[in-house]
């Protein structure tokens, strides 16, 4: 059997890491470079690249570049998130036939699955070259906050890739496992992990190597993107009340000013200035316009604060679902290269009340988790137990579009739950059972994973047929719903009815083996 390797397969840059002994141990691409660029882009030949060298030529190509496609995996067109990355991405997203949001590269939609999966090849090579061996068997982390939708499309991205995905791992976890391993002594951490899309919030017990989530929140909207993203603005309008000009109708303006816009930020974590240097940005009668600025680093933290601010409520929601308060935690792990800003770290110290951790590498801790917890899997890490908790509410819809919650937020996974429904008609022959999940009331402000039909029921006054749906949660979190009717009261026997999923996202098995053969053709 190969080796289970453990890729962090995050929104901005990917790394994977392997198990050396009991150390994680994390792998360079063949270029070089510890972490990947999560970029794919297509060459006029049609051709995918992905990593560094798609990151290099996306100025010129801005169109049939890819960046940030985890923004995308597993939603729907119509998800406010969605339309955030619509207008403000050089590439075309569009709807696939069930809504979700793919990507338009010459004509051809592409599903996130597969651009992802382009990635998940990439660190499949980079870990083969270094092995000397196939790798086929992978454990991939994801946000905490992702849904059983896009849980199920991360594992289907690994499909297409030729990866079996052995473990989704939820990125704070990771970072705790890969910490965890050498400070085994009982403790709570906070794991705060900011990247370039997403915001994650663990508070998490190491008690006698027991690993268990206590209690996860987050802000799947909030990241470095954004922080790039106040910042292009700041010179944007600077830049459009001397000319009169607006930058960011021109894709190759804006991905200049996006590249700027990143490394000013990047520089301002050391410094206190920097100098934002575009010529020939745009031109006007007058001849070609060039845009050279100062920036500091207190007026980019001015300019950021409302996303800063961001920041405390999902701390205070974990501590508070986690009964605990700042004084119990006694470690802050700060993950994700975002948290290289001091005024983040200033906002997590604020919180938190204490020096965050040194020693953590915020960029690779998560791939070694996962390498880790790959470890556990393999049996060569046997005294670690790893409790995860799911972070929403899963249940069916039911009269007045309330939610009937089956399974609660921060309950530990792998998890098995039923309740127990009656009908609401007369001589009702079936039940249209629809799975929400999502902390609202309103079952229909949730994410909806699908509808079942269970049919064939004894006809019955209304109440007098009843149908028990059980939930079954793995360890990924990706959730797996039977249900059955039961007898009315008089202790006849329990009747099987049928059941039929129809998935509401996603991609058909056939489509993933397909997709699967193209990526292997290459
Ligand atoms: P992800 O988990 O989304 O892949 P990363 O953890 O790699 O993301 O973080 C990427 C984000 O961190 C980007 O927005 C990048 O600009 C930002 N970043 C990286 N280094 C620094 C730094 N020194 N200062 C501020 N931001 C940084
Ligand atoms: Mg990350």
């Amino acid at each position: 059997m190969g080796r289970i390797v453990g890729i962090d397969l995050g929104t901005t840059n990917s790394c994977v890491a392997v198990l050396d002994g009991d150390e994680p141990l994390v792998i360079h691409n063949q270029e070089g470079g510890r972490t990947t660029p999560s970029m794919v882009s297509w060459n006029a030949e049609g051709e995918a690249v992905v990593g560094a060298s798609s990151k290099r030529q996306m100025v010129t190509n801005p169109k049939r570049t890819v960046f940030g496609v985890k923004r995308l995996i597993g939603r729907k067109v119509s998800d406010p998130s969605v339309q955030a990355v619509i207008r403000t991405s050089p590439y075309r997203v569009v709807a696939a036939r069930n809504g979700d949001a793919w990507v338009d590269i010459d004509g051809t939609a592409r599903s996130p699955q597969e651009i992802s999966a382009h990635i998940l090849a990439k660190m499949k090579k980079v870990a083969e070259d270094y092995l000397g061996e196939p790798v086929t068997e992978a454990v991939v982390t994801v946000p905490a906050y992702f849904d059983d939708v896009q849980r199920q499309a991360t594992k289907d991205a690994g499909a297409i890739a030729g990866l079996t995905v052995r473990g989704i791992l939820n990125e704070p976890t990771a970072a705790a496992l890969a910490y965890g391993v050498h400070h085994q002594h009982n403790q709570r951490l906070a794991v705060f992990d900011l990247g370039g899309g997403t915001f994650d919030i663990s508070i998490l017990a190491i008690e006698n190597g027991v690993f268990e989530v206590l209690a996860t929140h987050g802000d799947t909207t909030l990241g470095g993107d954004d922080f790039d993203r106040v910042i292009i603005d700041l010179l944007a309008d600077g830049f459009a009340a001397q000319h009169g000009l607006d930058l960011r109708v021109d894709t190759v303006a804006l991905q200049r000013l996006k590249e700027a816009a990143e490394r000013a930020k990047i520089e301002l974590s050391s410094a206190m200035s920097t100098d934002i240097n575009l010529p020939f940005l745009a031109a006007n009668s007058g001849g070609p316009l060039h845009l050279t600025r100062e920036l500091q680093r207190g007026e980019l933290e001015r300019a950021c604060r409302e996303l800063l601010e961001r920041l405390d409520a999902p701390c205070r929601q974990a501590l508070s679902d986690a009964h605990c308060t700042a004084a119990d935690i006694d470690q802050v792990l700060l993950v994700g290269g975002m948290t290289r800003m001091p005024a983040v770290q200033e906002r997590a110290l604020a919180i938190f009340k204490k020096a965050p951790s040194k020693g953590v590498n915020p960029d690779e801790i998560v791939a070694m988790g996962a390498a880790v917890h790959s470890g556990v899997m393999g049996g060569e890490l046997q005294e670690v137990v790893l409790l995860d908790v799911t972070p929403h509410n899963m249940g069916v819809k039911v009269t007045g579009d309330r939610m009937s919650v089956i399974i609660p937020a921060n309950t530990s996974i792998p998890v098995r739950a039923k309740k127990v429904f009656a009908t609401t008609e007369d001589r009702q022959t079936f039940v249209a059972i629809e799975v929400f999940q999502g902390n609202h009331d309103g079952a229909s402000k949730n994410r909806r994973l699908g509808r079942f039909v269970l049919g064939d029921l004894r006809p019955a006054p209304r109440g007098a047929a009843k149908v028990e749906v059980s939930f079954t949660l793995d360890a990924n979190g990706i959730l797996e719903v039977t249900a059955e009717e039961v007898s009315a009261g008089e202790g006849g026997p329990r009747k099987a009815a049928s059941v039929q999923l129809e998935a509401s996202s996603g991609l058909t098995a056939d489509e993933i083996s397909a997709l699967g053969k193209q990526l292997l053709l290459r």
